[in-house]
């Protein structure tokens, strides 16, 4: 099908307004958003409009049976003010495979990378500059046709909004490895980025913030012993000189942060592993003397240093140094921002 997006400006952007500075998180939005809607079986015409609120029917499907999904991604600039995005065409290919598992409709992927394009070049003097900060860009597909009763929607719509933001973590942080509640199960829907996934994530989330952590480290469903992941990030320990990340084993989100942070890392000549890793084995190499990082990685992000660890009674304390978790967080920084070659053509340059 691809056509020709569609585009209505705002009259007056907003961006002057806002101090780069001081960017208050997630809740600011660019000019702009990209929009297309699913119907009689195809996508229809798409378009970028000047962002607003999207009349929808209290019987719209996505609020009743959650087909709803997402992705996240960052552009940035380089020295030129050359806004870039980081490895699109992988978040085109894992929105559909969310799409797949939730029953929903594909979206073409390369206007998909067009509509990314589009906007980020529309609303380009929305990308901060700053160190580790970025325009955070949300994909996201939701269910609105207006029907009650189990079945996979017929009306969709596909959107794309921007929202600039400075690093959330400038600290080390803090892990509650959870023992009553599950994020994922192998055949539910924790590879897929979908809505639901976050809702059931947010009661033992907002119990651990209580007991002074920052996120949720989740087990597996069976046995509350593999470790998965952290809220929106994967995770990564260095156990006697290995790098070792839990194997993607079907309940686990596949993140590309996650994909390039074992490239880079096996670039650099760490021994990278992916496999089963239990809390068990974890508090074994800490007594030991052994568990020398830990880090998450995820978009939002980056790289985030983690501190500890409590599980049931203990907590699990990580040394202080973060060399490996630092050296990959200002790689990927240096590489978004063409500091650094983009050795492993990461970088996708959007034309203004
Ligand atoms: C998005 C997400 C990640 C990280 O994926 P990236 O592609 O690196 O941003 C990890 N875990 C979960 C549960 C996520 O939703």
């Amino acid at each position: 099908m691809i056509s020709q997006i569609h585009i209505q400006k705002c009259v007056n952007s907003r961006a002057k307004d806002l101090d780069f500075d001081n960017i208050p998180l997630g809740k600011t939005f660019t000019d702009h958003m990209f929009l297309c809607s699913y119907e009689s079986g195809q996508w229809q015409s798409p378009k970028i409009v000047p962002l607003a609120a999207i009349p929808t029917h209290p019987a719209a499907m996505a609020f009743h049976y959650g087909q709803a999904i997402f992705e996240g991604m960052k552009a940035t600039v380089d020295s030129n003010d050359t806004p870039m995005l980081f490895r699109p065409e992988a978040n085109a290919k894992r929105l559909n495979f969310s799409a797949r598992r939730l029953g929903m409709p594909e979206f073409p992927e390369s206007l998909f990378v067009e509509a990314l394009r589009t906007l980020v070049s529309l609303d380009r003097q929305w990308i901060p500059s700053q160190k580790g900060s970025a325009l955070y860009l949300r994909p996201f597909m939701y269910a609105d046709e207006a029907f009650i009763g189990m079945r996979a929607a017929t009306r969709y719509k596909f959107i794309v909004m921007a929202s600039p933001s400075n690093p959330i973590y400038n600290k080390r942080i803090r892990l509650y490895a959870e023992t009553n509640y599950i994020r994922a199960a192998q055949g539910g829907t924790g590879e897929a980025k979908a809505a639901g996934n976050y809702a059931a994530a947010i009661l033992p989330t907002e119990a651990a913030k209580a007991k002074g952590y920052d996120q949720v480290l989740w087990l597996d469903a069976q046995n509350f012993k593999a470790i998965q992941e952290v809220g929106t990030m994967n995770i990564f320990f260095k156990i006697n000189g290995t790098i070792i990340t839990p194997a993607l084993d079907g309940a686990i989100l596949a993140g590309i942060t996650r994909m390039s942070t074992i490239e880079l890392l096996r670039h650099k000549g760490f021994e990278v592993v992916e496999r089963r890793l239990t809390i068990d084995e974890v508090i074994e190499a800490s007594a030991k003397g052994h568990l020398e990082e830990a880090f998450g990685t995820g978009t939002a992000v980056g790289v985030a240093m983690i501190q500890d660890i409590g599980y049931e009674s203990q907590i699990i304390h990580i040394s202080n140094n973060n060399p490996v978790g630092q050296m990959v967080l200002e790689t990927l920084n240096g590489i978004r921002t063409g500091k650094i070659p983009d050795d492993f053509n990461w970088m996708y340059t959007v034309e203004v």
